[in-house]
């Protein structure tokens, strides 16, 4: 049985992160363990949507998981691939890069998460980034990340900024990753260098110390259970080659499988809800009901027209956007991706140019839940409750009415053709709610299964400590207690950052 100072469990776009701090902080010995491949280099180039969504259908790449029938959306079963291969979702993802609004930071520390305000998480997005340009107060130059503006946006996405100004949901351009993120029309940043290279986190964090004697990488390792004695996680079990592993951790286990896998594993190791756990058979190690619980997802879906003339292959899934606000309140709660493509259901879709308004909603109401599988604990049961709550429902189909709204406006005039998908057919509210239910699906964030606070409920603390075991902490998507107002790449990596530095602290004290 091998010991280290650190075991981080899953080296997706946290995990990364954490485990390349730690050993530049603290110069210890860190297992990172990884389930899938070491393929990260060869996604890099794997930037070209066509060869992007074949990785999101490829075992190769992914975990395909799936939810569970969504009633909402006339049972419909929901594919919610996550990344299974160095750098996580970060390898397969879309690369936008969306840090979320300011009040997304404030909220989690009105919940009591002392020291997750925005300004003072904004060190830590500024630390991972390097961008050329933008407020010296608010970017980042000279980090392991790479991020950089859209290069040549399409005529379409060029009529969408003026529109979205035009109608007066944006009054201006400029950075929605600068000092406001609201009433801005932009065209989207993404996570790539300026060669257009994919900056993965393992990519941009690993690689510059991958052979690091501190440093001991396993890939092809499936961690299938925790294993915690009196109260402390000593270490890790794990699976590779067909053969069972242990590892010791002496300082620390950071789980970092991500907002599915993360309450995956530890109810797996009989962190969870006591009954629960029981009902599977597993021995109780400590009851925190919360784990698995309070899942939040942002849920897309298109609306989609002919272009009277030829579009431009985009160089991302999105090329404009826009945060506004639909149903009230002093925050986003609809974020808009616009491309010039036809995203939208094959049913819909015609041979010709297209574009696409997909509305997305922000902060969904709607909660939902992650728990063991009978027979399957390494596939867990995934159970969005995608627009269980009205609201959520209502956000979506007012959206289309807006995405109306703004291609009627004379900046399309000399691009707009039939709208191919509800139809100018469909237009009374049961029909546009219908037509939601039937089309909407998942931009791929799930995040809040492991959430952080203070209350009963809460899984780790808001120094990310895993409550009532020492030893052991979560960073990464799923300790958010509220998903933020955007992508959540950007955000978990400074969940990460942040792990880093609070991990840092307690080994020196
Ligand atoms: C298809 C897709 C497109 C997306 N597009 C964007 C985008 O454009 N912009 C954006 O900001 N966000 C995007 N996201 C979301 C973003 O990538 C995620 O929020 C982010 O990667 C989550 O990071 P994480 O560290 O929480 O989990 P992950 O990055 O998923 O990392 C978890 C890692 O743990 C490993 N693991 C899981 N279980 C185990 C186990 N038992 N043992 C060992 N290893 C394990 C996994 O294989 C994985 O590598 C997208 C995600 C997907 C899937």
């Amino acid at each position: 049985m091998s010991a280290y100072d650190y075991i981080v469990v899953g080296a997706g776009s946290a995990g990364c992160v954490v485990a390349r701090r730690l050993l530049d902080a603290l110069g210890c010995r860190v297992l990172l363990l990884e389930a899938g491949g070491p393929d990260a280099a060869e996604c890099v180039h794997r930037t070209d949507i066509p060869s992007m969504t074949s990785m999101w259908g490829s075992p190769e790449f992914v975990w395909d998981y799936a939810t569970t029938p969504q009633p909402e959306l006339g049972g419909r079963v929901v594919p919610i691939p996550q990344g299974r291969l160095l750098g996580g979702g970060s390898s397969v993802n879309a690369m936008m890069y969306v840090r979320g609004n300011r009040r997304d930071f404030d909220g989690w520390a009105a919940l009591g998460n002392d020291g997750w305000s925005y300004d003072e998480v904004l060190p830590y997005f500024r630390r991972s980034e390097d961008y050329p340009g933008g407020s010296q107060e608010y970017r980042g130059s000279g980090g392991p990340l790479k991020v950089v503006d859209y290069g040549s946006p399409s005529d379409a996405s060029r009529a969408f900024v003026r529109a979205a100004i035009a109608r007066g949901r944006a009054d201006g351009t400029g950075d929605y990753n600068g000092p406001r993120q609201e009433g801005l029309a932009f065209f989207y940043q993404s996570t790539r260098d300026k060669d257009g290279r994919r900056s993965s986190a393992s990519e941009a964090f690993l690689a510059p110390v991958l052979g690091e004697p501190g440093l001991t990488l396993e890939t092809g390792a499936v961690v299938t259970r925790l294993t915690v004695e009196g109260g402390r996680a000593g270490g890790v079990e794990y699976v590779k080659d067909g053969r069972t592993h242990r590892a010791v951790a002496e300082q620390e286990v950071i789980v970092a499988c991500g907002a599915l896998a993360s309450p995956a594993l530890l109810l797996r190791s009989g962190l969870g809800p006591a009954a629960h756990l029981r009902e599977h058979g597993v021995e109780v190690v400590a009851d925190l009901p919360g784990v698995g619980g309070n899942l939040q997802d942002h849920v897309l879906f298109g609306v989609g027209y002919e272009s009277l003339r030829e579009l431009p292959f985009p160089e991302l899934l999105s090329e404009a956007g826009l945060f506004t606000n639909v149903l009230g309140g002093d925050a986003p709660d609809l974020q808009f991706f616009f491309g010039p493509v036809q995203f939208i259901d094959d049913r819909y879709k015609t041979d010709g140019p297209g574009f696409t308004f997909a509305p997305i909603l922000l902060q969904p109401r709607s909660r939902g839940e992650v728990r063991l599988r009978p027979g399957d604990p390494l596939r867990p049961l995934i159970d969005p409750h995608y627009l269980e709550a009205a609201a959520d429902l209502r956000l979506l189909t007012e959206a289309i009415v807006l995405a109306r709204e703004l291609v009627s406006d004379a900046a399309f005039d000399s691009l707009r053709g039939r709208e191919l998908a509800p139809g100018p057919d469909v237009t009374s509210p049961a029909g546009l709610a219908d037509y939601v239910r039937a089309s909407a699906s998942t931009v791929w964030h799930p995040a809040g299964t492991c959430r952080m606070g203070r209350d009963g409920e809460a899984v780790v603390e808001p120094d990310l400590r895993v409550r009532g075991v020492d030893g052991l902490r979560v960073a990464d998507a799923s300790v958010m207690p509220v998903i933020t107002r955007g992508n959540t790449n950007a955000a978990t990596i400074m969940i990460a950052e942040r792990a880093a530095d609070l991990i840092t602290a307690s080994a020196r004290r």
